[in-house]
């Protein structure tokens, strides 16, 4: 496949993520700001925060990790831009992911701000974050993986693998929630809300039909293509309704895409088109290792997969994101009759003729 590259809207802000530093906090068009905020531990390194100006302060999409340093961040950017933060009137978060959402709740208590989710993702909050659940939330996964055909000797090490970075978010609920097509009543602002579930069963999206601007959350990215998984908390086939919100969101009349990772770019059906196709190969080459079985487990195909290093190099935690992935994949397949799952302690993929 024609590998498709997007436009820089800043080759700075390009030159940084390729570099491996933070970008500059950088006034974007008149009346909207993007602040870098860092991530710790992670290879996408910081979420690109935007503050939009309001009559009486500011409204800005997503938050930051749950972290002094990225709370600093944001202090320190909304300052370039001439804001305190405690002049933030909202934080519309595009979905629950604690890079997204884990400083809400410390923004709302500095400045009475609200905090704006979909339903679908609020639904979620609870039972991710906090302790009282997180037991079962673990065992579910366990389940999952175990169904998936995970080795017993790495289930416990897969099935845990997120828990450590809980911590990291607030278990701040929302005060509003969004749904497709609201309209955010800004002043200034004609920003409308678009549900783009895949990544997340409640990703938002917000667009400025005036200004021809997307605010793509992590639903499109510059470059990378964001993870779509079956997991206890997913919608039961993630990936049919990635691909058409990505259907839905190509049709928009936009000029600038304004990710939450990487960097701003312009081309956003073009991109929306590619990630399509990438999804396609890749579920046409899952389907060649299912029919080349006498049934697999979801497990074996993810191994069989060509992935950007071997799979002997690849940690626990990201080989269980590797499988949850293959079973999106698989999910969607079925769905469409192209292969076949026979349940069982390990459910086995098959070819719809296999069997009989
Ligand atoms: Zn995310
Ligand atoms: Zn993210």
């Amino acid at each position: 496949m024609a590998k498709f590259v997007v436009t820089p809207s800043n080759e700075d802000q390009r030159a940084a993520w390729a570099g491996g530093t933070i970008p500059e906090v950088e006034r974007v068009r008149p009346g909207l700001w993007s602040v870098p905020v860092p991530i710790p531990v992670n290879p996408l390194r910081y979420v690109l925060v935007y503050a939009l100006e309001v009559d009486d302060g500011v409204v800005i999409v997503d938050a930051g990790w749950n972290t002094d340093e990225a709370y600093d961040a944001l202090v320190a950017g909304l300052g370039v831009a001439g804001y305190a933060i405690t002049d933030v009137r909202a934080v519309l978060v595009t979905h629950i992911h604690p890079d997204h959402y884990g400083l809400a709740g410390r923004i709302r208590e500095m400045s009475g701000a609200w905090i704006g989710l979909h339903p679908a993702d609020a639904s979620l909050v609870h039972e991710r974050y906090d302790e009282s659940a997180i037991e079962s939330l673990v065992s579910k996964e366990r389940a999952l993986l175990d169904r998936c055909g995970v080795p017993a000797q790495t289930l416990d090490e897969l099935a845990g693998a997120s828990m450590m970075i809980r911590h990291m978010v607030s278990m701040a609920k929302p005060d509003r929630l969004i749904e497709d097509g609201d309209r955010l009543d800004l002043p200034g602002w004609d920003l409308r809300a678009i549900w783009t579930p895949g990544h997340s069963p409640g990703h938002l999206c917000f667009v400025s039909p005036s200004r021809k601007l997307l605010f793509s959350g992590d639903h499109v990215l510059a470059k990378i293509t964001p993870m779509v998984a079956v997991h206890p908390q997913s919608a039961p086939n993630p990936l049919a309704d990635y691909l058409d919100a990505l259907a839905a969101v190509r049709e928009l009349d936009v000029e600038e895409v304004l990710p939450a990772h990487e960097y701003r770019f312009l081309e956003l059906r073009e991109r929306a088109d590619y990630v399509i196709a990438h999804h396609g190969e890749r579920l046409a080459e899952i389907e060649r290792v299912v029919a080349a079985s006498d049934g697999v487990t979801c497990w074996e195909v993810a191994t069989k997969l060509t992935w950007s290093r071997p799979w002997e190099s690849i940690p626990p935690f990201m080989r269980r994101a590797a499988n949850n992935e293959t079973l999106a994949h698989l999910v969607w397949l079925e769905s469409r009759g192209r292969v076949r799952r026979v349940p069982g302690d390990r459910d086995l993929w098959i070819t719809p003729q296999a069997g009989a």
